[in-house]
């Protein structure tokens, strides 16, 4: 039960509290209406107006003229009978049963209180009764029959290739126990986020016919000692009496983490992990049992994890290029209806880096988008607006910045789109927008690279890297002083420049040395690497000194370009401040106009 649900019971528990009290207080009265002091029933024995009554231990009930019912609380009164008698009262003893009153007063309320409780606990959730706090949240998830197929999964096909020889041995296990054929036990599914490494997992399950266990090995990291191990037990357990399968876990990192790395060594993650190695060097995947898991982050993976027999064969699921875009797109255009098939050609041309999770989003978005037009096709204008969307999360067209900031914010836009205007063999300025997205991004420029590259030199990097700058730069030329809007830029300026001295060996005085073992190449960036390189001190120093070096002088140079342009900015700013946005074509036309 989690806090908020625990606030909620507690409420309703006060709520029928509240009413049981009620219940108490008002039911006497409720079931005796004509209830009168002892003071006044006698008073109005002296006065003649009692007929009869009915004398109990407790209470007295009477009738009095004109059959008026009434009772009263007996007090103790030793006149009491002489002054019944000398009014010529009627009197009739009786031994009073208060059984059903008792009954009502006191049962029903407390059958009513725990009703309530009973109703509220179902409902909060059909499994989740208090009794299950504390349990373990990972959850062991089980497809019987998987629909998902290859077909399913495009711009992947060397990982296809590779898991090719999976499915054939889950389909008939047998003929490679004949053959005493070797069948991995483990499969690692690398690569970075979004790019379907559960949709190839769940897949191959779905061509071979074989149920499908997933659990996320991010689940297990808040649990207590002991319960992911038991977890992991269970799994195999269950997966073992449904041979041939395939177990897939998530996630691998959040649980295989190199055991006593950080500040603190996380004692049920530990136990978990050495769990998972038992279990795994326990089965024989010649049982049928296949091993898939999916990670980011291979680098931090405990080695323990890789030895062979455990997780010994690794297949990279990279971002998909323009060729796997263009397939993957098509694969979720399969439900969609488009104005033109061709378009999404041109999507996948505008959409480098994207992972498959981006452009089924896409879709997805651009579809929504020609539903509230009332469109009856998804046209190019819905498309790019949907890439747009998705680069730069929601447009908040709402979101207002003042006249000020808005000026600011058009210059330093201009200020990027103008160093890399001019910097030659640039990506071409595709379009520049300051209607904020999200809420990172106050303005945006967008460059549409004309392909996909792997390999750049090092003059493309520091174009880059005054590329970023030249939005501060634009501020200071124009306003004399910097904001705090060029924060990302920076960032991402400085990743690269480090990358650069670090990884690539582009500095002069730290020569062609690689200090950074496990980064990856800053296409397959997934953020700053956290592995402390094996260098000196002195060395640490000479980087950062580079590093400086690198921005500074890339600083420098555009700010040179945009000083160069200076009337050139103040008019192109001008016109998007009018506009909003404006398109690559239309600030050459401006530029040339100058
Ligand atoms: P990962 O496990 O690598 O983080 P997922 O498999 O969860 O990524 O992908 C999320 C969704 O993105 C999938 O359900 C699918 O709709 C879409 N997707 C991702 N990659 C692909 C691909 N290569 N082909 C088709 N769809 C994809
Ligand atoms: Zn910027």
């Amino acid at each position: 039960m989690d806090p908020k649900q625990r606030q909620f019971s507690i409420w309703y528990m006060f709520i029928a509290l509240w009413v049981l009290i009620l219940i108490q207080t008002f039911l006497p009265s409720l079931f005796n209406p004509t209830e009168i002091p002892y003071s006044e029933f006698k008073s109005s024995v002296e006065a003649n107006k009692v007929t009869e009554v009915t004398v109990s231990p407790q209470v007295i009930h009477g009738k009095m003229k004109e059959d008026k019912v009434f009772h009263t609380i007996r007090i103790e009164d030793p006149d009491l009978l002489r002054s019944l008698a000398q009014h010529q009262v009627k009197v009739t003893g009786m031994i009073e049963s208060t059984l059903f009153r008792d009954l009502l007063s006191w049962i029903l309320p407390i059958v009513l209180f725990f009703g309530v409780w009973w109703f509220l606990l179902r409902r909060m959730g059909q499994s989740q009764g208090f009794m299950t706090v504390g349990q373990s949240k990972a959850k062991i998830y089980m497809e019987k029959e998987v629909k998902v197929t290859f077909a399913d999964v495009a711009g992947v096909d060397e990982a296809k290739e590779e898991l090719e020889e999976i499915i054939e041995f889950l389909k008939t296990p047998e003929k490679f126990r004949r053959l005493g054929g070797k069948i991995p036990k483990g499969i690692l599914l690398v690569g970075p986020p979004g790019t379907g490494k559960t949709l190839l997992a769940k897949a191959v399950a779905g061509e071979a016919g074989v149920p499908f266990f997933s659990i996320s090995g991010s689940e297990f990291v808040e649990m207590f000692v002991g319960v992911g191990a038991a977890r992991v037990r269970d799994l195999f357990e269950q997966a073992k009496s449904k041979a041939p399968c395939i177990i897939f876990i998530d996630e691998l990192d959040a649980l295989g983490k190199a055991r006593g790395v950080g500040p603190m060594a996380h004692e049920e993650r530990e136990q978990t992990l050495n769990q998972l190695l038992v279990e795994m060097d326990g089965f024989d995947s010649r049982a049928g049992v296949i091993l898939m898991a999916a990670t980011n982050r291979p680098e931090i993976l405990d080695p323990a994890l890789l030895r062979p027999g455990r997780f010994d064969r690794q297949v990279l699921v990279d971002r998909p290029d323009k060729i796997g875009r263009l397939a993957i797109l098509k694969v979720h255009a399969r439900s969609i209806t488009l104005a033109d098939p061709a378009d999404l050609e041109t999507i996948a041309a505008m959409t480098p880096g994207f992972v498959g999770a981006d452009l089924a989003n896409v879709l997805n978005e651009a579809a929504l988008l020609a539903v509230r037009r009332n469109k009856d096709a998804v046209g190019m204008s819905e498309l790019q607006e949907a890439v747009e969307r998705v680069v730069g999360g929601l447009e908040k067209k709402n979101r207002v910045l003042n006249q000020m900031e808005r000026a600011r914010v058009a210059h330093h836009e201009i200020g990027h789109a103008l160093v890399a205007m001019s910097i030659p063999g640039g990506d071409a300025v595709h379009k520049i927008s300051i209607i904020p997205r999200g809420i990172a991004a106050l303005g945006y420029t967008m460059q549409l690279p004309t392909e996909d590259r792997f390999l750049m030199t090092e003059s493309e990097l520091k174009n880059r890297i005054a590329i970023l700058l030249g939005g501060r730069a634009a501020e200071e030329v124009i306003y004399g002083e910097v904001s705090t809007g060029a924060q990302d830029d920076l960032r991402k300026a400085t990743d690269i420049a480090k990358s650069m001295i670090k990884a690539y060996g582009m500095s002069e005085k730290l020569g062609q040395v690689s200090l950074e073992r496990d980064r990856q190449s800053i296409f397959l960036q997934t953020g700053p690497s956290q592995t402390p390189g094996d260098y000196s001190e002195q060395t640490s120093r000479e980087i950062d000194c580079e590093v400086r070096l690198l921005i500074d002088e890339q600083y420098e140079r555009a700010r040179d370009l945009i000083k160069a342009q200076e009337a050139t900015l103040r008019h192109v700013a001008q016109a998007l401040l009018e506009k909003e946005t404006i398109t690559g074509e239309e600030l050459k036309a401006l530029a040339a106009a100058q």
